[in-house]
């Protein structure tokens, strides 16, 4: 078979947005992407739908190259590449400021560990101990605005993934 003829037969599944129609496809929900890559399909799958807030903190330019402005209900956070802790936990503080004033119902996480620094594919510069201060902050906003909370897992190309998620895991306080 050629390689073209197996592409055009894929099939790709957006797993944040089946879980947010089939566990809560009434509810406001706030979807926190933090994956280093834009993630277009879900803003594709959740433009202009007034219960969905979709916000994204990635860098650009980065594959797919999307996400460089807002639209509608879709806010995008574009950084540059070498964006380090201090930069990315301000901007991050955005998108939950924005998150909170939407009052969800619930948050869902697009949780990628992509923006760490010895990430093959994507040049952030997050640390170790950036992934606690970044659960620590989600947690408050998630608290502050009483909704529920899950994340589905997105990219990470390190060997350290394992890691890094048990730093962000243990940084959650829910
Ligand atoms: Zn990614």
């Amino acid at each position: 078979m050629q390689a073209g003829t197996f592409l055009e037969a894929s099939v790709y599944f957006n797993n944040i947005a089946i879980a947010i129609r089939e566990v809560y496809p009434s509810k406001r929900v706030a979807i926190l992407d933090i994956d280093a890559h834009h993630g277009n399909g879900t803003q594709d799958i959740f433009l202009h739908e007034s219960n969905i807030l979709y916000a994204s903190i990635h860098q650009h330019p980065l594959y797919p190259g999307t996400g460089t402005e807002s639209i509608d209900n879709c806010i995008n956070f574009p950084l540059p590449s070498g964006t380090g802790e201090k930069t990315y936990l301000k901007t991050l503080r955005k998108a939950l400021s924005t998150i909170k004033d939407f009052s969800p119902d619930v948050v869902a996480i697009s949780l990628g560990f992509d923006t760490y620094e010895s990430d093959p594919l994507a040049s952030f510069l997050l640390r170790r101990e950036s992934y606690p201060k970044i659960a620590g902050m989600i947690s408050r906003t998630v608290s502050e605005t009483g909704a529920r909370c899950f994340a589905v897992l997105e990219g990470g190309y390190s060997n350290e993934i394992g890691k890094l998620a048990v730093e962000f895991f243990e940084g959650l306080n829910l």
